[in-house]
């Protein structure tokens, strides 16, 4: 389901790719494609829709800048928006739990892992923050989730309320503040009972428990996997108990994580923790960057960004080569090739892979041609005028007093760069006369 995102979205950056800036047309139809995109991550349709109203605003203003291709230029802009969709105010996964003993409410529909969550989180306040716990269950229904709390509480050595049967869920809300309060705890989290669907009883009990309670934080847990459903518990819990934030659960499924998108946009709620694991460790903090690569694909951006750099240097390769076959080799070639040398480690590696120019490549080295000479001649060229570049033959004695002072080398560098572009515009050429699928197209590989 990912790769199709990604897929998709290569195929328009790959078109993105074969031109020089963004028009409106590229971004509109790289956008129709995001969004089809988001759909089928499980985002909503409107908030898809803002999303790419958002994107295409700043992508379409957005100034081309020559180190990056349309392509990523749009990929990023759609990369960090999703970021900023995400990104709720505050520190991920600060809970305000300042004045001791602080209530946390955990409220959710059955099943969407809200005892797990109960015990991870109270293991990670106690773990990481020292933070002294105790865990009380409030799911007078089933006497078999209150037994698992208890459970999972010797198991990661926090402290659980004793289970007093026939108490009402607000009683044991109460016992639970004076235990608390006496047994010196900073957090005491209450874990009230689910449903398999949200109906009045449920609401009316959560409630009363909130109100004895007060809580300073109110999380809300709720399977990723269930993607909108999730959306929709989230509002109707925040409309009638009111939600300080969100635990998606589940996100080590094959989720697409639209979920999350959805959550933030429509609720406004921060996703504080997200579970990844039934273990009782697995309990993150919520990072949208992660969020924003899984929807994006996989979180592979970073390849696709890539693959939309490749493309346009393929491109670029194949019209350097038709050039060179006919005999064209100037000082923007050459330029070109040493920047090229440059990157790929120095003039003896980039020859030694051209076939006949090994010879060449020994000359140079034993001319002492490193990278700083690498330097020194592309400083002479780019003290070229564009005329002089495209057409080196003009350039007499006065011209390369000019250009040599320029970049502050002799007249004697120049002239090696000028027979230098002369040997490898005669190389080219004998090249090319081997025809297609000759050395040179073997060499440009
Ligand atoms: P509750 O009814 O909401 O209290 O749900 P439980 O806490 O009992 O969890 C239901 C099931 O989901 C259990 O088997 C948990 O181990 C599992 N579970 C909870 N959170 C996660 C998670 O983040 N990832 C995975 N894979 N399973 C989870």
């Amino acid at each position: 389901m990912f790769e199709s995102l990604s897929e998709r979205l290569g195929g328009v950056f790959d078109r993105l790719t074969k031109q020089g800036a963004l028009s409106e047309d590229d971004v509109r139809s790289a956008l129709r494609e995001v969004r089809v995109a988001l759909l089928e991550a499980d985002v909503s349709l409107p908030v898809a829709r803002n999303f790419v109203k958002s994107v295409e605003k700043k992508a379409t203003g957005a100034a081309v800048t020559k180190s990056v291709t349309p392509g990523q230029q749009v990929v990023k802009i759609v990369h960090d928006e999703l970021i900023d969709v995400l990104r709720g105010e505050g520190e991920p996964g600060s809970l305000r739990i300042d004045s001791a003993p602080a209530p946390i409410l955990m409220v959710g529909l059955q099943g969407g892992g809200k005892t797990t969550t109960t015990a991870k989180l109270a293991k990670r306040l106690k773990d990481r923050d020292g933070k002294k716990v105790l865990m009380a269950s409030l799911d007078v229904n089933r006497p078999a989730a209150m037994e698992q709390l208890q459970i999972l509480g010797t198991q990661i050595g926090v402290d659980t309320l004793p289970i007093v049967k026939g108490e009402d869920p607000v009683t044991i809300a109460k016992r639970a503040k004076t235990q608390a309060s006496l047994g010196g705890y900073d957090v005491y989290m209450l874990d009230t009972a689910g449903r398999l669907s949200i109906d009045e009883e449920l609401m009316a009990q959560v409630e009363a428990v909130r109100d004895v309670s007060n809580p300073r934080e109110t999380l809300l847990v709720v399977d990723g996997l269930t993607g909108q459903d999730a959306v929709h518990t989230a509002e109707n819990f925040d409309q009638r108990i009111g939600i300080s934030g969100v635990v998606l659960t589940r996100m080590d499924g094959d989720g697409r994580g639209g979920a999350a998108l959805s959550m933030r946009a429509i609720t406004g709620k921060p996703i504080k923790f997200v579970g990844l694991g039934e273990k009782m460790d697995a309990l993150e903090t919520f990072e949208p960057e992660r969020v924003a690569g899984r929807i994006l694909g996989m979180g592979d951006i970073v390849a696709l960004v890539e693959r939309a750099q490749q493309t346009l240097e393929a491109e670029q390769a194949e019209r350097m080569m038709k050039r060179f076959q006919k005999g064209q080799f100037n000082m923007n070639d050459l330029k070109g090739q040493l920047e090229q040398m440059m990157k790929m480690g120095g003039m003896g590696a980039m020859l030694q892979m051209m076939p006949g120019a090994a010879k060449m490549a020994k000359q140079l080295d034993d001319a002492g041609m490193d990278d700083r000479v690498l330097k020194q001649q592309i400083a002479l060229i780019q003290s070229m005028t564009k005329a002089e570049r495209a057409n080196p033959q003009i350039l007499q004695a006065s011209r390369k007093k000019r250009i040599a002072k320029g970049s502050g080398m002799e007249v004697s560098d120049l002239n090696k760069l000028l027979k230098m572009q002369r040997q490898m515009a005669d190389m080219m050429k004998k090249m090319g006369k081997m025809g297609k699928g000759g050395a040179l197209k073997q060499a440009m590989r």
